[in-house]
């Protein structure tokens, strides 16, 4: 509903509007039970959590509720119980729930106390002030708004607040939280803009909120507003939030990457809106250089974990892969508003691949479980979190998911675009025109779908259906990943059972006829099983393929295949594939199989194959819902670019322990110190480490207890080291020890000049980006000790141990 009464806004917006999820209530098998899932699961323990981290508390003591410190980690905790409002706001609306809406009500009262009488709302500063200034967040300074282009997040907190306002006063009619969305909204536009502060937001996200607001109200003071804090950006600013430019002269997608993507959907609001030419040519340089080279075959974006963000071109890694489950959201958002802009159907193409793998895999088939990134090759060592410090993944999970029928169609006076194939019942008004829709469809699994259209009289309009990439022998736009096999079957359409070829354009088969009443399509979209693969200059997919059916990529996890071992595979070049639905796996899944054979290290330095053996695919999605443990996307045809098994060594046989084995929320396994995978510099990331990281300035060890005593004389490290960013560095000091009965004793060195002796600890070789090598004088042992002395300022990882 849209408040009335107000002249300023004009009609301008999206040429093509969305079809909003509320008037599409989906009836399929795949997201259905999700949304539903996320409503009964996800929405719930997000606010527990938000309860129990001290999130609400927050604003209970910033409202006088109650007395006390911020309790919790970070200034923007405030928005993640603004996203779940928005996610909570979204789900009522599917499913009316008289408790969550009171919930909601308290919530809301909650933050109305928390606000400060001017408008300004960041519970951080609020209770600091309680407290003569103490426990004000090192990220926030003294004045208000004055570190928000570096981290303070004020203006973050407060996009989210809109964002959630107006959904909530969408779904239930009440304007509390909108007004109190619209007291900071006054305050913020007497504080910035021409006349006032110059800072940009260091975190974007309140362009897109305010443009909501300016929607919701008719306010184009909220506009002009969003469009200020776009203008304001570059040209002298950080890259890491995109404000090393002015916004329209950026071409490149670089940076964070869920900053970028809430900042490119920003312009593309704006673009729409007041037909700005200039953020609409630099939104389309910019979508061109993600999806020609920056953007991972699962759609997922930003590669590398230092920078949460992108890249350079083609620098795509699996294992370290970042594509934070926010950027895969913020991609959405990015493609469906260029959709609404241009009718163009390549960005649903990139919309859909995003939805079906790199943004669905951010959540477990519980609904209770997250990836913050999302790899696309893991050795064991990712698994789903339920919650986490920084919730930013959990809370749009949870705001997103409820959305996703809005994403089905959309309109203009003349045309209904479908763009996505979930059975449901919609509502549809194209101009004067009311039309209901109802859809069948087996989405992801098969192709087959039928729409039955009603319109309320009989009505001559365009249905535009869109035929996907994937059926056009287009892996992607642009050509960054290619399908490797041929597939010459067409789609089919037909209209009440009478064949037709309409034109093509845009992505788009256009029927344009008279419709009435009871008026069938039916649309066969033909999935075999397609390989895929990559632009050569992605190096880390040479010799190497993806499988794909319909718009889901596969992948080879742990459980389906040989002894738990997935990275040592090879797929047979030619192999066939057969593909199964199987109602009993992961809820119900199609599953692939093909065939292989796994590699493994001789002692001697080669490799030796097995004999052929199955290999079994699932959704790239579903992975890591058994478990962690080993899955690859991309699937090796050749033993050199596969993974081989560690040769059976003294080092690959002993038991390996060392004095961290965890740190903080993630495992740090000490696994990739003897498997044998040699990384191509100490920044390889590519390649698995172990690391003692935050420790630091002190003697740390790492420890080999043999299966039996060894005679041993040789050894060999690989140092990790991620300067200058991370927090690793090459160590100080280290030495080899070995046991002799109970006591540990250094080694012997060979020294040219002076023979065997026992050096001291500085004088060990110490080597970034290669082997530090050492010879010593044999010893019968039953264990080897490698002592490690960390930089007073840094700690040290390493990739590998080898001793011989
Ligand atoms: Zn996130």
């Amino acid at each position: 509903m849209i408040l009335h009464g107000c002249t300023e806004k004009s009609d301008a917006d999206y040429p093509i509007r969305p079809v909003p999820f509320m008037s599409v209530k989906l009836t399929d098998n795949f997201w259905a039970p999700r949304i539903k899932k996320n409503a009964d699961v996800t929405i719930p323990i997000a606010f527990s959590y938000c309860e129990s981290s001290g999130r609400v508390k927050n604003f209970e003591i910033a409202g006088g509720l109650d007395t006390g410190t911020f309790k919790t980690i970070y200034p923007f905790d405030d928005s993640d119980v603004f996203k779940i409002i928005e996610g909570a706001a979204y789900s009522l609306q599917t499913f009316p729930d008289p408790k969550l809406d009171a919930y909601l009500d308290t919530l809301i009262w909650k933050i109305g106390l928390a606000q400060e009488d001017d408008g300004y709302l960041y519970t951080n500063r609020t209770i600091a002030e309680m407290h003569g200034g103490k426990g004000l967040h090192e990220w926030a300074s003294t004045n208000r708004w004055e570190l928000d282009s570096i981290l303070s997040h004020e203006l973050y907190n407060l996009g989210h607040l809109y964002e959630a306002a107006v959904a909530h006063y969408q779904a239930t009619g009440k304007r509390s939280l909108l007004d109190i969305a619209i007291k900071s909204a006054g305050l913020v536009d007497k504080d910035f803009g021409p006349e006032g502060e110059k800072v940009y937001p260091g975190h974007q996200v309140i362009e897109m909120g305010l443009v909501k607001l300016y929607r919701a109200t008719g306010e184009k003071k909220y506009l002009d507003l969003a469009r200020f804090f776009l203008d304001i950006r570059g040209p002298n600013g950080d890259a890491y939030n995109q404000a090393h430019k002015r916004v329209v002269d950026q071409t490149e997608a670089v940076g964070h990457s869920v900053r970028a993507t809430y900042m490119y959907s920003g312009m593309a609001d704006i673009a729409a809106i007041e037909k700005n030419d200039e953020y609409l040519n630099a939104i389309t340089k910019i979508w061109e250089d993600i999806v020609y080279g920056k953007i991972y075959l699962t759609g997922g974006i930003g590669a590398t974990g230092g920078n949460e963000g992108f890249a350079d071109p083609y620098v795509l890694p699996n294992m370290s892969a970042y594509c934070e489950t926010c950027a895969s959201i913020g991609n959405i958002f990015t493609n469906h508003r260029l959709f609404l802009l241009h009718g163009d159907g390549k960005y649903i193409d990139i919309l859909e691949k995003t939805l079906y793998n790199s943004m669905l895999s951010g959540v477990s088939l519980s609904a209770d479980r997250f990836f913050y990134p999302n790899p696309l090759e893991s050795n064991g060592q990712h698994e789903r979190q339920a919650w986490f410090g920084c919730a930013c993944c959990p809370s749009n999970v949870a705001r997103f998911v409820p959305a996703i029928p809005g994403y089905v169609y959309g309109t203009t006076k003349n045309e209904l675009y479908v763009n996505l194939y979930i059975s449901n019942d919609a509502y549809i008004e194209l101009g004067n025109k009311k039309i209901s829709v109802s859809q069948k469809a087996d989405f992801p699994w098969d192709g087959k779908v039928e729409l039955t259209v009603n319109p309320e009289v009989q009505a001559k309009f365009k249905i535009k259906l869109r035929i996907p990439g994937w059926v056009r022998n287009e892996a992607i736009p642009g050509g960054l990943y290619k399908f490797a096999d041929q597939n010459n079957a067409g789609y089919a359409i037909s209209v009440n059972g009478e064949t037709l070829s309409p034109e093509i354009l845009d992505g788009y088969a256009v029927i344009n006829r008279r419709w009435g009443k009871g008026d069938k399509i039916n649309l066969e979209l033909p999935m075999p099983v397609r390989t895929v693969v990559a632009d050569g200059r992605i190096k880390d997919d040479i010799d190497k393929m993806a499988v794909q059916r319909g718009p889901v990529i596969y992948c080879a996890e742990w459980p389906d295949n040989n002894e738990g071992k997935v990275l040592n595979l090879v797929i047979d070049e030619g192999s066939s594939f057969t593909t199964e639905f199987v109602p009993g796996l992961l809820e119900g899944t199609q599953v692939i199989k093909t065939s292989g054979f796994q590699t493994r290290k001789t002692i001697e330095g080669g490799i030796e194959t097995s004999e052929k053996e199955d290999v079994t695919l699932i959704p790239y999605a579903l992975w890591n819902n058994r478990g962690p443990g080993q899955m690859m996307v991309w699937l090796p045809l050749k033993a050199e670019s596969a993974r081989p098994l560690p040769a059976p060594t003294i080092a690959y046989r002993s038991k390996l322990t060392g004095n961290k084995v965890e740190t903080g929320l993630r495992p740090v396994s000490t696994s990739a110190v003897n498997d044998q995978i040699e990384p191509a510099n100490s920044n390889d990331r590519s390649v698995s480490y172990y690391h003692w990281w935050p420790d630091r300035d002190q003697w740390v060890y790492l420890q080999y207890d043999f299966e039996k005593p060894e005679t041993i004389s040789k050894t060999r490290v690989y140092w990790f080291d991620d300067g200058p960013d991370g927090g690793c560095r090459i160590p100080d000091e280290w030495e080899i020890q070995y046991k002799a009965g109970n006591v540990w004793k250094p080694v012997k060195i060979a020294d040219v000049e002076t023979g065997l002796r026992p050096v001291s600890t500085n004088s060990y070789p110490i080597t970034k980006n290669g082997w530090d090598s050492i010879e010593f004088e044999p010893v019968k042992t039953s264990g080897l000790k490698l002592r490690v002395k960390l930089n007073k300022e840094f700690s040290s990882g390493l990739y590998e141990w080898i001793v011989e």
